[in-house]
């Protein structure tokens, strides 16, 4: 591919938690062959060197560090590795999460804790630790990866749900407090993707539901994690550079189709 200037990412150094699996795999993949230095960053050494592998046989390469987004101090060692291996940190996709379909009812504390931890918690302590690299730099880029539920909420997830609207009101935040730094933050609500994370855990891995679910989207398809990973590298690029505080949806129109018409 030949690199356009806006979207070239060579002398970028970017973070990707939950980068060996799905579509956080999809975003780094994109961002390491438009030249980024890359550190995938998640809890599971087999899901970060699969994924590696993956980056090698595509010509490009990676680098991975084992963090749990839960844990402050393993998130700021992160921080501390990327900065000592790359000098700094231009961009942050906040993309790790966990996710349970349950009726809120039955959720126990553990589990709110666990999801919660995980999207909110997570997506703060990385934004802290690498905001304040930024805030030196007076550069740099956020993306958090969101849901549709942070503004509809949805039966089944009240736990994911409450921490994705969490993490919306933290990308508006940060946006009005550290655009003075050049630093831009932004959100990224994708649609129903077949990642095998996701379509196990909220039970949509059966071809009986597909097709319920398929019939509620207006495009009548899936996302493809590669086509929302594109647009993750548009909000992260140079031809973003005037958008920041928002939200992009690619949901194939499905958030919209709740009028009795789509019935
Ligand atoms: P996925 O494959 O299950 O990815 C989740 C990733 O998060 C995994 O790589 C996992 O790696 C990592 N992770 C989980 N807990 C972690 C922790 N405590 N610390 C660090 N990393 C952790 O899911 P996906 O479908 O690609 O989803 C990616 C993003 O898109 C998520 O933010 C999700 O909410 C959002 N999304 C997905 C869909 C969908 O339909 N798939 C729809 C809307 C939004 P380890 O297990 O190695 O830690």
């Amino acid at each position: 591919m030949t690199h356009n200037s806006k979207q070239d990412f060579s002398k970028q150094v970017a973070i990707i938690t939950g980068g060996g699996t799905g579509l956080g795999k999809a975003i780094a993949i994109e961002l390491a062959r438009r030249g980024a230095s890359v550190v995938i960053a998640s809890r599971k050494p087999e899901n970060l060197n699969s994924a590696l592998t993956e980056i090698v046989k595509q010509n490009s390469s990676a680098t991975s560090f084992q963090v749990d987004v839960r844990k402050p101090d393993q998130v700021k060692a992160l921080v501390e590795f990327t900065k000592s291996k790359f000098g700094k940190i231009d961009i942050l996709v906040n993309n790790a999460a966990g996710n349970f379909l349950i009726p809120s009812e039955k959720l126990s504390p553990n589990g709110w804790d666990s999801v919660v931890g995980i999207v909110l918690n997570g997506t703060w302590y990385c934004s802290s630790f690498c905001g304040q690299e930024m805030i030196k730099q007076k550069s740099g880029t956020i993306l958090n990866i969101i849901a549709t539920y942070a503004w509809t909420g949805a039966p089944g997830v009240v736990h994911s749900a409450s921490a994705k609207a969490g993490v919306l009101a933290m990308t508006r935040t940060l946006a009005a407090e550290w655009g003075k730094y050049n630093i831009r933050v932004n959100a990224l609500a994708p649609g129903i993707m077949i990642t095998e994370g996701a379509s196990k855990n909220l039970l949509f891995d059966t071809e009986d539901v597909q097709e319920k679910i398929l019939k509620k989207i207006p495009l009548n398809r899936f996302a493809d994690v590669n086509e929302i990973a594109k647009l993750a590298a548009f909000l992260c690029s140079e031809d973003a550079s005037y958008i920041t505080g928002d939200t992009m949806t690619a949901d194939g129109g499905r958030w919209l189709s709740n009028g009795i018409l789509s019935l």
